[in-house]
């Protein structure tokens, strides 16, 4: 049996690596080949201390980070949509619906991994990214996907109540320190959210990475603690 395919979901380059970095290179140790479908350029960010630069200078920016961080994390393929950072709740849902069926069909994934519905910080391109996930995996359109899961640190949902699969950034934390690095125009948010880089986190919400079991086969919020991604599947 070939390995279950996981696919990450989101809408700026960096998503993945705040919330996801360990989980996604277990899964690449484990063989698992995981994948990401990045929605935005993340050109209305910040450039840390590069000094200014221009949208397309930061865009292009952005997509060599995100490919840097990808290698040091084990994702095999990282799709972009391209679109205009902070401006996904103008897209069609449906436009964004219809994205997100042909990444999950394309690497027929069983599980997902995307934002919760506040979108961890409330921005609003991570909740249309969260909304247009739902309704891609909602609609019956993606029959390859077993498990919706929402990466969810700082939310009411990550609690350790509801978490059904945590992964320990400890054993991961140079690789982590590292992928995070690699976004070095988004090194203010980092540090804000991690400290310095070169400690493991002392803080509740960043020493682990939690995940929620969102759906699985056609049921919302299974109440389980999992010992790994693939439990369950068939
Ligand atoms: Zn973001």
């Amino acid at each position: 049996m070939t390995t279950p395919k996981v696919g990450f979901i989101y809408a700026h380059p960096d998503d993945e690596t705040f919330g996801c970095a360990c989980l996604i290179r277990e899964l690449a140790d484990q063989g698992g080949e995981p994948v990401l479908l990045c929605a935005t350029r993340g050109d209305a960010g910040k450039t840390g201390r590069l000094g200014e630069m221009t949208r397309e200078e930061l865009a292009v920016l952005r997509e060599q980070e995100l490919r840097a961080a990808g290698d040091i994390m084990g994702l095999t393929v990282i799709q972009h949509l391209g679109y205009p950072d902070g401006k996904l709740k103008d897209v069609p849902r449906e436009e964004l619906v219809e994205h997100i069926v042909h990444f999950i069909h394309t690497h027929q994934l069983a599980v997902v991994v995307t934002f919760p519905e506040d979108g961890i910080s409330g921005h609003l391109d991570h909740v249309a990214i969260h909304h247009a996930t739902n309704e891609a995996i909602f609609s019956g359109r993606c029959p390859s996907v077993q498990k919706l899961y929402y990466n969810a640190p700082f939310t009411m949902r990550g609690t350790a109540d509801g978490v059904t699969l945590q992964i320990s950034v400890e054993p991961h934390w140079p690789m982590k320190a590292e992928a995070l690095r690699a976004h070095q125009s988004q090194i203010f948010s980092i540090e804000r959210v991690f400290g310095n880089l070169e400690q493991i986190p002392e803080n509740e919400l960043t020493r682990g990475e939690p995940f929620v079991l969102a759906w699985e086969r056609g049921t919302h919020w299974p109440k389980k603690h999992e010992a790994t991604i693939y439990d369950d599947l068939i």
